[in-house]
């Protein structure tokens, strides 16, 4: 796959641990929403990184999980910032994965995300709506503690948007003051739907995450070829 540079328009917090970066590709890019790229540190060091945006918007956005002494994430994100800093390009392969959002399916749709999954879910989640998609679609994102989700008011009108969608934060150590959900994300999932049989089920996150979840999908109904996941690949 031939790599494409892109400048690095903006790198922001969106917690103290993931950050927001912003790329505008030399020319346009092919993707599917759910897709992935990867950064090119060097020509044989690649890393991926779901691709937050939609193929609609002329920006790559990308959320880049860096806790201290995660050097994988903490590496590309230096390499961003240090080519932000000097005014210099990145490169990227993108279209990545076997994940994709199949556009042509009218089943309803979990979207599963653990942390930093939420980018992948993200994208996904906007192009159901760009399509308007009159579907069920209930986005569970799953956090260890309430500090870690973002982009509450942009879910929150995203799923104002078509009373059919649903977003479903869900904290596994919240403090006293959370209200909502708690525990492991893909058990929220379990408690809500008797019966996954009829759904499509996108997921991204811990590794760990998706490997308990499909297990415990598939005991619940959910079908193997009705559920997407990159992690699969790697498990
Ligand atoms: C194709 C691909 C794309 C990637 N894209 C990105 C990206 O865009 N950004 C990025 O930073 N990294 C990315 N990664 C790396 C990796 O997927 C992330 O590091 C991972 O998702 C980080 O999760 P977290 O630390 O945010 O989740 P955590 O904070 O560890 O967990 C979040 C939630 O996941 C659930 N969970 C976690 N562990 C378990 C478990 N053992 N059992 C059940 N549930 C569990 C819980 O509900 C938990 O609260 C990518 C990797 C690949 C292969």
């Amino acid at each position: 796959m031939n790599a494409i540079a892109c400048q690095v328009v903006a790198i922001e917090a969106l917690t103290h641990v993931v950050s927001k970066v912003v790329l505008a590709p030399a020319a346009p890019v092919n993707f599917i929403a759910g897709q992935y790229l990867q950064l090119c540190l060097t020509a044989t060091d690649k890393r991926p990184f779901s691709i937050a945006s939609t193929p609609e918007q002329p920006l790559l956005e990308l959320h880049i999980g860096a806790a201290a002494g995660d050097n994988w994430s903490g590496a590309a994100l230096t390499h961003l910032q240090q080519q932000f800093a000097a005014g210099e390009p990145v490169q990227v392969e993108v279209g990545l994965g076997h994940a994709a959002w199949q556009a042509n399916s009218d089943r309803p749709i979990v979207l599963l995300a653990g942390g930093t999954g939420f980018s992948y879910v993200h994208s996904i989640a906007l192009a159901i709506a760009a399509a308007k998609k009159d579907i069920p679609v209930l986005l569970y994102w799953g956090v260890k503690s309430e500090d870690a989700l973002y982009y509450q008011t942009e879910l929150a009108s995203w799923a104002a948007s078509n009373r059919k969608y649903q977003v479903i934060p869900v904290v596994q150590e919240p403090s006293a003051q959370w209200q909502g959900r708690r525990g492991l994300v893909h058990e929220a999932v379990l408690q809500d739907i008797v019966s996954l049989e009829a759904y499509d089920i996108y997921m991204a996150g811990p590794f760990a995450m998706a490997g308990v979840a499909r297990e415990a999908f598939i005991a619940q109904g959910g079908h193997r070829e009705h559920m997407f996941a990159d992690a699969f690949a790697y498990i």
